[in-house]
């Protein structure tokens, strides 16, 4: 142990560090865990801590056997939106159906609508109430996409909107450029000019400006087909930005092989993705993100291929699409309560798809998503008897602190 003095210490705590090891979750039971300048220095068994913690340490914390996790990190969201779908929801449960709806200037249109009306200062207050909520359960890194603008304007006042959110709350946010989320009303069957204006104008504009680490697609029958996104990825490529997918959730495009080819750190829904899909994640190291709140909210009956995922050591990450049409949720610890019961993963494999898979679907692996030497100090206290709980709970937070 070096001589100089600590910033913080954690003792009498139970860690699942979520770092590979003989444990089921990295567990270190008992144990210690300090950290200096933001970053862990030390993990150790308690019987190793031989001197008086509060001369070691600035801040000493006593877990009382309370359990550690590393920071949530929600990987897929679209937490920046103005309007709701509540009224739409409504609607489609008396009989109305989803294309009258539509018709009537509802569904994603809506929300582009709205989205595009709010003041930027409006647009931060509506989903700043979003992000609460969600650093209620443990949260400390936060992906957020653009994609209700579908403007240079407005794409931007999102991306604004994403680096204030950060600001606000002292969260590592990740944004994400999604202008090819949907196409546009006023270029309705002009697809590809809408794709050209992605291109010429806005991906250099934000690349310049630095608006965002990543560029998103979604690639779907009712979205941008496979020529359209893969010239969306050369021009991120181009500009040397990250690349991800919303990837086979209503059909198979062979979109996620396509993402991996080009080195896509996420491709993301996958319930249509094919083996040779599958075997291109592996080969170029894509972590498949998945989103069972979106899976649930549409009634899906098509299961993304998880014992495939597995079978091919392909890194599953989880999140909760947060989004007003398909996934209006906020809440990381029910998704992985439905990873488990309507995917079938382990409540190990749900929590490391919220830590140390999610890391990987943002390129953070270096830094975040598990307790150990080196990595940063996002530390979450939970009240709870054993790891399991935090999957196994629906509907309730056992969240005790978190600290950043
Ligand atoms: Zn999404």
């Amino acid at each position: 142990m070096e001589n100089t003095k600590w910033d913080k210490l954690w003792i009498n705590a139970n860690i699942a560090s979520m770092a590979d090891g003989k444990l089921a979750y990295g567990l270190r039971k008992n144990s210690a865990i300090a950290s200096k300048n933001g970053l862990i220095v030390w993990i150790g068994r308690m019987d190793e801590l031989d001197f008086n913690p509060a001369e070691k340490s600035e801040q000493v914390f006593d877990m009382g056997r309370k359990y550690l996790t590393p920071g949530f990190i929600d990987c897929h969201t679209h937490v920046v939106y103005a309007g709701s779908r509540a009224h739409e929801f409504e609607m489609r449960l008396k009989g109305v159906k989803y294309e009258d709806i539509a018709q009537r200037g509802g569904g994603i249109q809506s929300t582009v609508q709205a989205t595009r009306q709010a003041s930027e200062d409006e647009l931060f207050e509506q989903s700043i109430v979003r992000v609460q909520s969600m650093m209620q359960e443990g949260l400390s890194v936060l992906e957020i996409k653009s994609g209700y603008g579908l403007n240079i304007e407005s794409e931007i006042k999102m991306l604004r909107v994403a680096k204030r959110i950060g600001q606000k709350f002292n969260l590592h946010i990740c944004s994400t450029f999604l202008g090819a989320h949907t196409v546009p009303k006023e270029y309705t069957g002009r697809s590809n000019d809408y794709v050209e204006y992605v291109c010429r104008e806005m991906i250099p504009f934000i690349a310049e400006e630095k608006l965002a680490h990543a560029v998103d697609v979604f690639c779907e029958k009712i979205a941008f087909n496979l020529d359209q996104t893969e010239k969306i990825f050369q021009t991120a490529k181009n500009y040397n930005l990250l690349i991800k997918c919303h990837s086979e959730q209503l059909s198979n495009s062979n979109s996620a092989e396509l993402a991996a080819e080009y080195g896509a750190i996420s491709v993301d829904h996958l319930e249509y993705l094919s083996e040779t899909g599958i075997k291109s994640l592996t080969k170029n190291g894509t972590t498949a993100v998945l989103l069972p709140g979106a899976f649930y909210f549409l009634r899906e009956t098509k299961f993304p291929p998880i014992e495939l995922l597995k079978s091919h050591n392909v890194p599953i990450a989880i999140a909760t699409d947060c989004n007003p049409g398909t996934s209006p949720t906020t809440s990381l610890l029910l998704m992985m309560n439905m990873a488990c019961t309507l995917f079938r993963l382990t409540p190990e494999e749900a929590l490391a798809g919220v830590t140390k898979n999610a890391a990987k679907a943002l390129g953070l692996s270096k830094t975040h998503g598990t307790l150990e030497v080196g990595k940063v100090d996002h530390i979450v206290s939970w009240d709870i008897d054993h790891p399991a709980e935090l999957s196994y709970l629906f509907g309730q937070n056992p969240c005790h602190k978190i600290y950043r």
